[in-house]
């Protein structure tokens, strides 16, 4: 497994790749591996010829008093867990090597990126799409692997590889959880003991919205309430939001039918966390 820290370097890999015929792989990532990481990378392996993960905790996804300082580095785990995974290489860059000073040009989604996450963290997706964009042009994938745990960041950059005509095959695999349903997550080491076990509580008010909706209750407003119910009957926890929206647009929906997604994020202290679940609805059967 080689470690690329520059653009050149990474080009010259990328370019000696493709040109021997491989496939290409791209898992982008912060680092801070997980399970949750592993599964993107055993996906991409299974798929793809070459594999190459980026690490980059990137300032620009991080808003004014959010956690950029604080936010887990583990460089050498990172390589050994890359490495077991069978990664082919790292690219880790520095910040100054990724981000012009001053930044003039982004990618910003418009309407998506000011939903659901969006509404406490302006400018995340802005900065999440500049840098995965940049990461396409100096990667040139074929295909790159996303986390459903992050469903907004996958539906955005979706959009952004069909807006923008990136010849990339977008692959979104599926939340690895805890044991007790906590979706993994390289914030999950924030929590303390008690918060830890607390933190369940977005799963669970997701699962019993899936739960409600699989009953047959089709109303948003209704899913939202009972939702929010069970987040604010939680001892030291604090609701963001938790919301039924289309899949696709991730805009709200008045009836609940096909495929809804239920997002929510919340607060313990300091530390935000965020899940989801996507709820298909058989389709109704036409009387014949
Ligand atoms: P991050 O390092 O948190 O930016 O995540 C890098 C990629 O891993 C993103 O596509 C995430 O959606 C994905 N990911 C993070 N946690 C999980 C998880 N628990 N299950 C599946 N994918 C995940």
């Amino acid at each position: 497994m080689v470690v690329l820290r520059t653009v050149p370097a990474a080009r010259k890999w990328v370019q000696a790749a493709r040109s021997a015929g491989h496939r290409l792989g791209l898992v982008p990532t912060m680092g801070a591996l997980h399970e949750g990481h592993r599964s993107l990378f055993v996906e991409a392996r299974r798929r793809c010829d070459r594999v190459v993960a980026s690490i980059f905790v990137n300032p620009l996804q991080f808003g004014p008093g959010e956690d950029f300082d604080r936010y887990p580095r583990s460089f050498n785990l990172d390589c050994k867990i890359a490495k077991e995974e069978g990664i082919d290489a790292i690219f880790a860059p520095s910040a100054s090597e990724m981000i012009s000073e001053p930044p003039e040009i982004n990618v910003s989604p418009w309407r998506m990126g000011e939903l659901l996450c969006g509404v406490s963290r302006p400018g995340h997706f802005t900065g999440v799409a500049t840098v995965v964009a940049k990461l396409f042009n100096i990667l040139q994938p074929n295909t790159a692997f996303f986390g459903q745990k992050d469903a907004q960041q996958a539906v955005i950059l979706s959009r952004m590889v069909q807006d923008l005509n990136f010849p990339i095959t977008m692959v979104v695999c599926p939340t690895i959880r805890e044991q007790d349903g906590l979706a993994i997550s390289s914030r999950n080491k924030y929590l303390s003991p008690q918060q830890r076990e607390r933190a369940t509580v977005l799963y669970k008010a997701l699962h019993h919205g899936e739960q409600l909706i699989l009953a047959g209750i089709l109303k948003p407003d209704r899913i939202e309430a009972e939702m929010h119910n069970v987040i604010k009957a939680a001892k030291g926890v604090e609701l963001d939001y938790a919301e039924v929206v289309d899949s696709l647009s991730l805009r709200k929906v008045k009836k609940i039918e096909g495929e809804v997604l239920l997002a929510g994020a919340v607060r313990l202290g300091k530390t935000r966390l965020i899940d989801n679940l996507i709820v298909r609805l058989a389709k109704k059967r036409q009387k014949v």
